[in-house]
């Protein structure tokens, strides 16, 4: 399936235009950095399964990953675990809960719920095979990055923020320990998932990693394969729609089609297979956590681009 470059270029704009105005939401709060960046900022980007790219707004500015890191750390973890292993520890169901669920962790022993959530994101963290919680940074990063297709940087003021406030995602890790779903030291694990979700994208980098998703892994820019597998896609863009848009998730599934994974910095990326990926944001978030401006925006533009994964013809 192919999009018309000015029907993609017409939907950014007028879902910039459309939703700009909205005052809805709040920063997040509990991550002092997250509470000062500028609620105005908004910023869209389309990136096609081609490697063109569409933006408009505030489309260069750097905001933090945060939740969205989840994404690109289990897309490492599938990678190089294999699928069924992977699928052994970490499991693909919807929690029901907000994003720092302690419920997510599965406390009777079995398998955390979701790898997009806090809890299974950690042991995803700790799934991925290094032999120090450094080395294991660095293949989250170099993921990161090839996603991006450039250099992606962990900001120390967001990192610096989130390590002297995250003891509940402490508290997390030694829930998962204390049930043997903890792969590596799990004070480890909580800081290399700090770091993961500090660093600093703006929404063409978003786009362009969902837009690497769609394609199958190969990032459509640069042309570089990002992961070794390109099966684990499927099963990723499943997670996402289990779990992409926190308690949201299911009324996303139900109302635009398209897997999708939101954060607390503001950002919101959905993926249409073999297509494009849209990704926007602006800091306000919703109760649920997602971007208020950021959540319409993409809906808006898949709805005008007929682009709906349970619609595709
Ligand atoms: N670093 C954040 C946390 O663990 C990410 C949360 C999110 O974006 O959902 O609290």
């Amino acid at each position: 399936m192919k999009v018309d470059s000015s029907a993609v270029q017409a939907a950014v704009n007028a879902a910039h235009r459309d939703f700009r105005p909205d005052q809805g939401g709040e920063n997040a709060s509990y991550i002092p950095y997250l509470a000062s960046v500028n609620p105005a900022l908004f910023g869209i980007s389309v990136v096609t399964v081609d490697g063109e790219v569409f933006e408009t707004g505030d489309s260069n500015f750097e905001f933090a990953l945060e939740s969205i890191s989840k994404v690109f750390s289990m897309a490492r973890a599938m990678d190089e675990v294999g699928l069924p292993q992977f699928h052994d520890k970490v499991g693909a169901d919807p929690t029901g809960e907000p994003f720092n669920s302690v419920i997510a962790v599965a406390l009777h022993g079995d398998k955390p719920l979701s790898p997009l959530v806090n809890a299974g994101a950690m042991s995803t963290v700790s799934l991925i095979p290094a032999g120090s919680a450094e080395e294991r940074w660095q293949k989250i990063l170099a993921t990161q990055s090839a996603f991006a297709g450039r250099e992606i940087k962990m900001s120390d003021a967001v990192n610096n923020s989130e390590q002297s406030t995250n003891f509940h995602n402490r508290a997390i890790a030694w829930l998962l320990y204390s049930g043997g779903t903890m792969y590596s030291d799990p004070m480890e694990a909580c800081d290399v998932y700090t770091r993961q979700c500090s660093t600093l994208v703006t929404a063409v980098d978003l786009a362009t990693m969902g837009a690497t998703i769609a394609a199958r892994g190969t990032n459509p820019v640069t042309k570089k394969a990002a992961i070794s597998h390109p099966d684990i896609v499927p099963p990723m863009l499943a997670e996402m729609t289990m779990e992409g848009l926190y308690t949201a998730s299911g009324d996303w599934a139900y109302r635009v089609g398209l897997p999708g994974k939101s954060g607390v910095g503001g950002g919101v990326l959905a993926v249409m297979p073999g297509v494009l990926a849209i990704a926007a944001f602006s800091p306000p978030l919703d109760a649920a956590g997602n971007s208020v401006r950021a959540r319409k925006a993409v809906a808006q533009i898949a709805s005008a681009l007929n682009l709906n994964l349970y619609n595709a013809s």
